[in-house]
């Protein structure tokens, strides 16, 4: 497996019973460790799968809490039981301002790099690239790549951006879908179908859709999701395991 994506949570927004948790990925990308997005609730879930001070780097999309928050924990378990300084933080600009609010001092414990629209970054075998999404504040997706295989997650998006900002035909795109065709809000995020057909346009080989707003009924999003992608699409659970 060159690959793999763990779903340590996928709850649109807020926590709730479905989706679990917020926001948070644990990849594994050849022998690198990523935490991709601490939302609120992950870092408890991360424990599951590894000691989370096994992590190579956290990668967080974007300041919205439902993304972070959960670097606020793993400072204080870096910190004073592990001992340790220096975590590799990839972040768009906004994060590290809007959790130092609330935090004494996590400079020593952080290594920040700041990320935006188009740069790349090597974690051990894992190559990262980041692309601006359609989000209020500085947002970005990120693809994963290694042996060949990539994972590309949409992080939050509306729908003025599309996967195919990446190389077409990646393995897995991980998608947000936080509304349904009778419930579409504000155009900052995307409908489930407006996510399986820009999937569809950058022929993604599989489509899993995450950040369902809690109220819908996924079911529902995984079916209309289906028919915009022309093909099978899966829904992000909490604990489940995608191999690429
Ligand atoms: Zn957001």
């Amino acid at each position: 497996v060159a690959v793999e994506l763990v779903v340590l949570g996928a709850s649109g927004s807020y926590g709730a019973p479905r989706g679990g948790a917020c926001s948070g990925y644990l990849v594994r990308a050849g022998r690198a460790r990523l935490w991709v997005d601490t939302g609120n609730g992950t870092l408890a879930e991360l424990h599951r799968h590894l000691d989370p001070e096994d992590i190579d780097a956290v990668v967080v999309s974007h300041e919205h809490p439902d993304h972070c928050a959960d670097l606020l924990g793993f400072q204080v378990l870096l910190k004073w039981k592990a001992r340790r300084s220096g975590m590799a933080v990839y972040a768009p600009a906004g994060v590290r301002e809007r959790l130092a609010a609330v935090v004494d001092d996590f400079e020593e414990t952080f290594d920040w790099r700041t990320v935006d629209d188009g740069d790349r970054a090597e974690v051990g075998d894992a190559r990262l690239r980041f692309a601006r999404t359609d989000h209020p504040v500085p947002t970005l997706a990120v693809e994963v790549a290694a042996e060949g295989r990539r994972l590309v997650y949409t992080a939050d998006t509306g729908p003025k951006w599309s996967v195919a900002a990446f190389e077409p035909a990646a393995d897995l795109v991980l998608s947000e879908a936080s509304y349904q065709d009778a419930s579409a809000g504000a155009p900052l995020h995307l409908t489930a179908r407006q996510a399986g057909e820009a999937a569809r346009a950058a022929r993604a080989r599989r489509l899993v859709i995450t950040h369902v707003w809690p109220p819908l009924d996924p079911e529902v999003s995984v079916w209309e999701a289906a028919e915009g992608f022309g093909a099978p699409v899966e829904l992000a659970r909490p604990g489940a395991l995608f191999t690429l």
